[in-house]
């Protein structure tokens, strides 16, 4: 089945009884326990609803199983703190969401669990392991600077080495990026960005093709309170209808917008894994089925100018978060990664003239017109 007809019928055809093209919403936090044979309680997350949803996560990335969260960092915690315990250690991709960094460094710190940050490549991973590793987590593309790991080197040499495998697939999408059949054990969500993809809704999923993960992390989710309620199951499903339409403009807008950028004098640097100067461009080609709407590119100005130019934008708002119909903009050293020391922030290459845009459902050339002009302002 095609992405498109996927994404619109998830679940096959409805069966239940009236039938109805759109499912029921179920908002009761009750059920009967004598009759239903199974308890049924939202903090469970086995509402209807809520089965539903992790169905439909489980279906796009080609999972048997799926939990549907009430954010990200609910999918991401959770899982984590399922799966680890005090004295184990974790390998992290070095650039992470900047939530998902200060929980490792933060909060795991707290609970004994050690981690190191490396950088994706094979060798990398190999000389960060440790007796007591138990996982590795990746985001790739990464956030802001869309830095591509390979999926399936990492997954042969965590499966040999007997180590979990945890993708944050919130850039890529299960549109452009399938790592279920690149040999992970676990794909995560912040559904809040493309899935949504309304700027409008929050939440969070897992995938997993292991029913042993998926029974423990379940588990653990009476424990952990993430659980997303029945009218925010419903529309998670509703957006999740158009993902891949979306995705697919958002791709080819992204291109577009990519290779104008490069050519600007005023621009030093775009960073987007569809470009062949991106550093990651052959992986990406060969494990992505397209490149995702977000890229990052450096201004060639003074702070100052650069505030002239974001309030130029008359079509892309500079805002949080990312993923939705509306183009986004913003500058990750102010936003996304306001909490990171200088030091990292150099590391990564995050300056304070690094724009991270989102691009939107919109027409790409009208992106384009508006992100010229807006330069042409400065
Ligand atoms: N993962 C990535 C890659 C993100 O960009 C974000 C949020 O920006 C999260 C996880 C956290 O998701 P949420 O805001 O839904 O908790």
């Amino acid at each position: 089945m095609k992405n498109e007809t996927r994404c619109v019928h998830p679940l096959g055809k409805p069966k239940d009884k009236p039938i109805s093209v759109t499912p029921a919403i179920h908002p009761s936090t009750a059920y009967h326990y004598i009759d239903n044979g199974q308890l049924i309680y939202p903090g469970f997350s086995s509402t209807p609803n809520q089965e539903r949803l992790g169905k439909i996560i489980a279906n796009l990335e080609g999972a048997d199983f799926g939990i549907a969260f009430s954010s990200g960092m609910a999918a991401i915690t959770s899982t984590i703190l399922s799966l680890v315990r005090a004295g184990d250690h974790i390998i992290w991709s070095k650039e992470l969401y900047g939530g998902t960094q200060k929980f490792a460094t933060d909060e795991l710190s707290h609970r004994q669990v050690s981690c190191s940050f490396v950088n994706g490549s094979v060798e990398d991973l190999e000389r960060a392991r440790l007796p007591n590793t138990k996982l590795v987590f990746i985001e790739s593309p990464s956030n802001p600077t869309l830095k591509i790991v390979d999926l399936m080197a990492v997954s042969t040499w965590a499966q040999k080495n007997k180590l979990i495998t945890i993708i944050d697939n919130t850039f890529a999408t299960p549109i452009n990026q399938r790592p279920l059949s690149l040999g992970f054990d676990i794909v995560l969500h912040s559904g809040t960005k493309f899935l949504g993809g309304h700027n409008d809704l929050m939440f969070g999923g897992l995938a997993t093709k292991w029913p042993d993960y998926y029974e423990l992390i379940r588990k653990y989710i009476k424990l952990h309170g993430g659980s997303l309620d029945a009218h925010s199951c419903y529309l998670a499903e509703r957006s999740i209808k158009t993902l891949s339409l979306r995705v697919r403009q958002q791709n080819e807008s992204a291109l577009n917008i990519a290779h104008f950028l490069q050519d600007h004098h005023m621009i030093s640097k775009v960073y987007y894994p569809g470009l062949p100067t991106h550093e990651n461009h052959q992986i990406a080609r060969n494990q992505m089925s397209g490149y995702g709407g977000l890229l990052s590119f450096q201004i060639e100005a003074s702070p100052t100018r650069l505030k002239t130019f974001l309030s130029h934008l008359r079509i892309i708002s500079p805002a949080l978060s990312l993923g939705g119909v509306e183009s986004l903009i913003c500058i990750p050293a102010h936003t996304s990664h306001a909490g990171m020391s200088a030091s990292n922030l150099m590391d990564l290459n995050i300056t304070d003239t690094l724009l991270r845009l989102s691009v939107g459902i919109e027409d790409a050339e009208d992106l384009i017109e508006d992100l010229s002009s807006a330069l042409l302002s400065m």
